[in-house]
């Protein structure tokens, strides 16, 4: 699970992380309020969708007066924000984060992250600050500076030594660089997160280290521990397909192609995806439908692929394992009794029962269902059909 800017910042004033003292706002009133409340004569008017690059979208504006603040936020509310990780869609902005302007002396980059390949969580930082990390990363990986912590030791001084020095700080910023690393590794393993990232982190012209920007996710099977944390979930940022898949147990990942893929387990999925492409087609999602399958899982299955406009043709690819294939033929056959699918159906059934499953699909005489015996078979299949060139 993934939380704005402001609600990252209240998380980080909790451990005395320092961050420009701000106020979230959903109208242009309060945005002006929150300014007179916050005092001084420079704020920054910041959108908060899921997504970072807002800077660059015009996502994110220096106020030098309550009435620039006014116009700003007047801009900023209702604007359809496209940055680098929205896609071309953009995201519509619904709330903007107040914050006092900062005099900024110097812009690093710093991240934690879980490094599943070492089991540990990595801290990451940068002297490339306020530049896309991930140019950075592909450019000129060497100017990434990485130290993994033993979950079992902890954050120790030496670890803060090795990101100071590799920065190349100078003496004097040291402890209070080490100081800063130390807490935030202590909010990202207190709170379960999967990921922080602080870009750009700023050492201030009077020479503190401030959090400007703050990007967490959370790992979802540990939110059950922190229901203050779940609270902050911002359900217009989801994708609402994504959301009502999840509701009924199928893991759907949306994408951009037309050849709606249902599979059962998440490994199939993936090896469907990938043979989907290496014959020329691209895929519309990812939808793993569980071990489980069953007549009403299919069913959801068609009812959310079938949300995206884009389906031209579903590859159903299901391996017969714990379920029987001849029980996913009938449920494909209900199903199509329960939604329209108007558009052709490739079916391959393998495993358990799959010459009875066979049988069962042929003597229906559905003319949108086509069989396929194999899984580069129907993978060639789906696409022709996506194509247009079998129906
Ligand atoms: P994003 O990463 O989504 O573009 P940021 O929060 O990093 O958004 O803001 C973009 C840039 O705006 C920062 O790199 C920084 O230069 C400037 N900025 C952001 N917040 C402040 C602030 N409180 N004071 C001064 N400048 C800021
Ligand atoms: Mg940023």
């Amino acid at each position: 699970m993934n939380i704005h800017e402001y609600q990252a910042k209240e998380i980080f004033k909790r451990y005395n992380v320092p961050t420009p003292n701000g106020h979230v706002a959903c109208t242009t009133d309060e945005a002006v309020a929150n300014a007179q409340k916050l005092g001084g004569t420079l704020w920054v008017v910041k959108a908060q969708i899921h997504a970072g690059g807002r800077g660059l979208g015009g996502g994110v504006k220096l106020a030098r007066s309550l009435e620039e603040v006014k116009t700003l936020a007047n801009e900023i509310l209702g604007m359809t924000l496209v940055t680098h990780q929205t896609g071309p869609a953009g995201k519509v902005v619904h709330k903007v984060y107040i914050e006092e302007g900062v005099a900024i002396a110097d812009e690093l980059y710093l991240g934690i992250v879980l490094d599943r390949a070492r089991e540990m969580p990595v801290i990451m930082a940068s002297r490339e600050g306020g530049m896309e990390i991930e140019k950075v990363a592909a450019e000129s990986p060497e100017k990434i500076i990485k130290v993994a912590v033993d979950p079992f030791i902890g954050f120790q001084p030496f670890h803060g030594r090795e990101l100071a020095y590799g920065l190349g700080l100078e003496k004097e910023a040291i402890a209070s660089f080490s100081a800063f690393a130390a807490s935030l590794y202590k909010v990202y393993m207190e709170n379960d997160a999967e990921l922080i990232e602080i870009n750009p982190l700023v050492k201030t012209k009077s020479g503190t280290f401030v959090a400007l920007d703050g990007k967490m996710s959370f790992d979802d099977n540990a939110l059950f521990r922190h229901p203050e944390i779940e609270a902050m979930r911002d359900l217009s940022e989801e994708n609402p397909i994504e959301r009502e898949a999840s509701e009924f147990g199928l893991s759907y990942v949306k994408l951009d192609g037309n050849v709606g893929c249902m599979v059962n387990g998440a490994g199939l999925a993936m090896g469907t995806m990938d043979t989907i492409h290496y014959v020329g087609g691209f895929p519309a999602n990812f939808l793993d439908v569980g071990g489980g399958a069953n007549a009403t899982t299919v069913a959801k299955g068609f009812e959310i692929i079938l949300k995206d406009p884009n389906v031209k043709s579903i590859f159903v690819n299901i391996f017969g394992g714990i379920v029987r294939c001849d029980r996913i033929a009938n449920g494909i056959l209900e199903a199509t009794k329960l939604i329209d699918v108007h558009v052709p159906v490739i079916v391959r059934l393998d495993g358990t029962n799959a010459k009875e499953a066979a049988e069962i699909l042929k003597n229906a005489h559905i003319p949108n269902i086509i069989s396929a015996t194999d899984l580069l078979e129907g993978a060639m299949k789906a696409v022709a059909a996506a194509k247009g060139e079998i129906a």
